[in-house]
């Protein structure tokens, strides 16, 4: 006779809700996760972020194209500055 003995398995619920700061990389309008993004610059004491080398270079060589907003018709001001 052997008690079938359960194990207790204790629930651990402890999926916490990371809070993911997103940046938005200037350049291609993608999503870039800050603390993994290895590509970053900075411009006008703002740190920006992206998801490549190509597009860090891009913003590099024309900051102000990405930074300031382009005259445009859209009535939502949703610029990176
Ligand atoms: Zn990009």
């Amino acid at each position: 006779m052997s008690p079938l003995k359960h194990g207790s398995k204790e629930k651990r619920a402890n999926k916490q809700k990371e809070v993911k700061n997103m940046a938005i990389d200037p350049v291609c309008k993608m999503e870039v996760d800050e603390k993994k993004a290895k590509f970053k610059s900075k411009h006008q004491d703002k740190t920006y972020y992206f998801c490549a080398s190509g597009c860090k270079t891009a913003f590099d060589n024309n900051p102000e194209k990405y930074c300031k907003k382009v005259e445009s018709d859209h009535p939502k001001r949703r610029g990176c500055c």
